[in-house]
């Protein structure tokens, strides 16, 4: 039986992506092939719409680039992730590089320059926290 786990869906070229798009990588879907996917995208379990404005993780707070303060939303998002993982027995995500939601030990600084720094992402920390192991394949 196949392990199940999370997965960023837009990993599998679903387009829930800020800009309307999809990180979909044909290299990262094959190394997917060996799992049961559950697709997550926690911007969209939090009730942000697609396209929206991108948002960078500030301090503790998650501010998109014309300053308003999506937090509530990105943490809603978190919460629902996490329920799901529970509700089906998940101990694993693999999940988007970079991202405010989603990225594991690398995110964008705040700044919306594109610079990156140490940290993870809101769902990730939440997973992480809760014991499931979050990978990041690029
Ligand atoms: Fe992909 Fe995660 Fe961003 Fe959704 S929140 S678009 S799954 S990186």
């Amino acid at each position: 039986m196949k392990e199940k786990v999370l997965v960023s869906a837009c990993l599998l070229g679903v387009d829930c992506k800020y800009n309307g798009g999809n990180n979909y990588d044909e290299e990262i879907f094959k190394e997917l092939e060996k799992y049961e996917l559950i697709p997550v995208c926690p911007e969209i379990f939090g009730g942000l719409s697609t396209p929206r404005k991108p948002s960078e993780i500030v301090g503790d707070k998650v501010i998109n680039n014309e300053g308003l303060d999506v937090t509530n939303n990105f943490k809603r998002g978190a919460e629902e992730t996490l329920e799901l993982a529970k509700k089906l027995g998940v101990k694993k995500a693999i999940l988007k590089a970079k991202s405010p939601s989603c990225g594991n030990g690398k995110i964008y600084d705040g700044t919306f320059t594109g610079t990156i720094i140490d940290g993870d992402g809101i769902t990730t920390k939440l997973l992480k926290e809760n014991g499931i192991e979050v990978i990041t394949l690029k």
